[in-house]
């Protein structure tokens, strides 16, 4: 069953990207909001952001929910991946395998690391500072790692790939 992405319109969340399934019959469904995407450098950056949310799905950490629940949409969906995708393991895993999915296809991975160095800047705008580098005490909190801790592993990765 191919995926679908949709692209969010309503609303400015610039840091947007979630995941869903539209039912059995129609798939692995992910959204990006507009305004991310349309923020991003370029496709490779765009690969990134659909490749961790599609490796999200093959890794498993989306549940599987009957179509009546999915009508419930949105709102649904990303308290969801707020409380049970995003745990700071799944978010790592998704980073790893997503790099792997956007070099398999030919994008360009330093471009597509560049989608991670948006979201630090975006962050930075929003002044979350300890969402881009880490809690000062070391404790780690929140659903997503600190961004910089994201690229850094990102980056091991592809070079483990290069070998
Ligand atoms: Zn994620």
């Amino acid at each position: 069953m191919p995926a679908k992405v949709w692209i969010v319109g309503e609303g400015n969340n610039e840091l947007g990207a979630g995941d869903g399934y539209g039912g059995r019959d129609r798939g692995v469904t992910i959204y990006i909001s507009r305004r991310l995407l349309e923020r991003l450098a370029d496709d490779d950056a765009a690969a990134f952001i659909v490749a961790h949310e599609l490796a999200h799905h093959r890794l498993g950490h989306v549940p599987a929910l009957p179509r009546t629940w999915f009508a419930w949409g949105r709102l649904l969906v990303s308290a969801l991946d707020r409380w049970w995708i995003a745990t700071r393991e799944h978010e790592h895993d998704a980073d790893q395998l997503a790099i792997e999915l956007c070099v398999d296809a030919g994008y360009d991975p330093e471009r597509c690391i560049a989608a991670l160095e948006h979201l630090v800047n975006v962050s930075l705008d929003y002044q979350n500072v300890d969402g881009v580098l880490g809690y000062e005490d070391g404790i780690e909190r929140g659903s997503h790692p600190a961004l910089v801790a994201r690229i850094a592993a990102v980056r091991a990765r592809l070079a483990a790939l290069r070998g």
